[in-house]
């Protein structure tokens, strides 16, 4: 069964730096469904410091190179196949914030990042802001996440661009802790997780709440469960974004715990100012 803790409240740092998020997003359906899961989105959203803008990192924009999404106004991707009808009518008419975007290339010296307008919002990103910022009433861009990549790529990148959260833009990594298509049961949401997705999702919390993050690249070190965990890094990377922006005094609160399907991690964190 998944474990809800409160949501963290809201914040009133002197330094005014914002939060950080990583968000399990799972499932599509978690867009129009309510849940235990979506519910908790809807917590942090009201209880989070109004962003300026928001700047989301999902594993489904995957490409060769890293860019950033300047268009005014994103356009909503429905990179999903086979979902009920209703999914595909959901909007999300946030603007962008092309300004800010178009900044992030000028921020980085470790690499180039390329301005583009060929994405918009993917279902990484729009499944959970339907449920954090359902008004739709925060400007909010992507960045991608460059495949070919080491994780330890993600990470310094990650910490070039922390100074955004100086700035109030909320970043979250949108991924999941585990993710193998092969091991999950899409006809039970509620499936008793597997072994290996417990142990893993458990031994990375212990290196997230020690901030030991050298450990949380290092998965070539953990054998069996990592390689069933993470089978491919797409969904694992945005956490290394999020875990990149943490500072050294920060905490690290678990806003969401639990499973989907099996041996979906649907484990959510914020990275808040001490
Ligand atoms: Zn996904």
């Amino acid at each position: 069964m998944p474990t809800l803790t409160p949501p963290p409240s809201q914040q009133s740092n002197d330094s005014g730096r914002m939060p950080v998020l990583f968000i399990g997003h799972g499932s599509p359906m978690n867009a129009i469904e309510a849940n235990d899961f979506t519910r908790a989105l809807s917590e942090v959203g009201k209880a989070l410091p109004r962003p300026s803008a928001i700047l989301c990192i999902s594993a489904h924009w995957l490409t060769k190179g890293t860019y950033v999404e300047v268009s005014p106004r994103p356009r909503i991707i429905y990179d999903i196949y086979g979902f009920p009808q209703q999914l595909y009518q959901l909007q999300y008419p946030a603007a962008g914030a092309p300004q800010l975007a178009a900044e992030l290339p000028g921020l980085v010296e470790g690499t180039h990042i390329e301005p583009t307008t060929d994405w918009g919002l993917d279902h990484g990103a729009w499944s959970i802001l339907k449920h954090l910022y359902p008004q739709a009433d925060v400007p909010v861009f992507q960045m991608s996440i460059d495949y070919h990549r080491p994780l330890s790529y993600h990470y310094k990148l990650a910490n070039e661009l922390r100074t955004l959260r100086q700035r109030g833009v909320l970043i979250i990594g949108s991924g999941n802790l585990t993710h193998n298509l092969q091991q999950v049961d899409l006809t039970r949401p509620d499936t008793r997780p597997a072994d290996w997705a417990l142990e893993f999702d458990a031994t990375i919390k212990q290196f997230i709440d020690r901030a030991d993050h050298r450990a949380v690249l290092a998965l070539d070190k953990l054998g069996n469960m990592a390689r069933l965990a993470v089978p491919e890094p797409s969904h694992y990377i945005p956490l290394i974004y999020t875990l990149g922006l943490q500072d050294k005094h920060d905490n690290v609160q678990y806003f969401y715990e639990g499973f989907q399907y099996g041996s979906l991690s649907m484990r959510c964190l914020q990275i808040n100012d001490n």
